[in-house]
């Protein structure tokens, strides 16, 4: 099984929950209506990697997410990552109403930064911002999500049990674009504005 970094430790994420058209400017590039209720996908521990894969023959989009770990059924840390997404597969699943894991779910379509503990950090504080190459294509903060963080664990709990390690991805915002081979993705997680940590893939 796969394991993520959380405070120095390892834990093995039994599911990463993943939240789709949580912004309104990315619902609106994919000409996606604003949900009424949170859109749900999920990805197995199979998907986690550490390697950042383009592909030379089918669409590969990046998604920058902020990432939230789930320890005694609360937010316990923090991270970021890249939803790996199929975009013309999925498109095609869309277009004919069938689920989009093969466009979602598949193995390298999930990464991670290690976590840093909540504490008592406020989630509303922070941001996100991705890099191609040091070009700004991505920014998105808690505070612009059309469902907040605590609404989304109040309603995940509906369904789901959330284990500890779970990982909650809770959206790209809008500038979502074609990975590419041997350029630099790097996703800044900023509190108050202030860039606390800093993940780099360089795709393959
Ligand atoms: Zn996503």
């Amino acid at each position: 099984m796969n394991n993520v970094i959380c405070d120095g430790k390892s834990y093995v994420p039994s599911k990463i929950i993943c939240v789709g058209r949580n912004y309104p400017k990315h619902a609106s590039e994919l000409d996606n209506p604003i949900p009424n209720e949170p859109v749900i996908f999920i990805k197995p521990n199979s998907a986690i990697s550490t390697t950042l894969f383009s592909s030379s023959t089918e669409v590969h989009h990046y998604e920058a997410e902020i990432c939230l770990m789930i320890k005694n059924g609360q937010y316990h840390a923090i991270g970021v990552g890249l939803d790996v997404t199929k975009r013309a597969l999925q498109l095609q699943l869309k277009a004919n109403g069938l689920p989009w894991e093969m466009a979602k779910a598949f193995d390298g379509s999930a990464l991670f930064s290690c976590f840093d503990l909540l504490n008592n950090r406020k989630l509303a504080d922070f941001s996100i911002e991705l890099w191609v190459e040091k070009q700004l294509e991505q920014k998105g903060a808690v505070t612009e999500m059309i469902f907040s963080p605590d609404y989304l664990l109040k309603y995940l709990n509906k369904f789901f049990t959330l284990n500890d390690g779970d990982i909650i991805m809770t959206g790209t915002p809008n500038g979502v674009g074609q990975l590419e081979s041997k350029k630099d993705y790097e996703i800044s997680l900023l509190e108050s504005a202030k860039v606390v940590s800093q993940h780099k893939w360089k795709a393959v």
